[in-house]
This record gives C-alpha cells, structure tokens and sequence, in this order.
C-alpha cells in the first residue's frame, strides 16, 4: 500500500465525525482514517480546531456537561471569529 492508494474521505463526512473524535466516541480504524485526513487537509484540521476549542470552552463553562444549543452556536461563531482574525493577522 502506498501512498497514492490512500483511501480518501469525504470532508463533509470527517466533519460530521470530528465530534466522535474528540467525544473518543470512534474506535481505532476510523480515529487513525480521521487524523490522516486531517493532516491533509487544512479546511478540515482547522475545523477541528475550533471543534477541540469549543468543546474545552464547554466543558469550563458547564462543568462537562453538554452545552445548550444556543450556547454551543455562539461560541462556534466567537471561535470562528477569533481563528479568522489570527489567520489574517
Ligand atoms: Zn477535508
């Protein structure tokens, strides 16, 4: 197996699975399928990114708990906000 045969993942299908990744919610096979693809792939790594932030940020601020859907939705965008202004500066 080489490189040219490495199976490649949808990145509308790594994102849907980022939250098992972190959530340690995806066995072995796909954790390893996941990360190759995130180091490929800087749309999807910095979605992870912001992904592994707010869940740090929730899991402060609600004592691990899931957060409100409101609540998840503004820090998503205030993260967002924060990645972009670094990207540019
Ligand atoms: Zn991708």
């Amino acid at each position: 197996m080489n490189d040219d045969q490495f199976e490649q993942l949808d990145c509308s299908a790594v994102v849907a699975d980022i939250w098992l990744l972190l959530d340690n919610e995806c066995d072995a096979g796909a954790r390893t399928r996941l990360q190759g693809h995130l180091d490929g792939c800087p749309s999807c790594f910095e979605h992870y990114g912001i992904q592994r932030e707010l869940k740090a940020l929730i899991s402060r601020k609600c004592g691990g708990d899931a957060a409100p859907e409101g609540l998840r939705e503004r820090l998503r965008l205030e993260i967002r906000r924060s990645v972009t202004i670094r990207r540019t500066l």
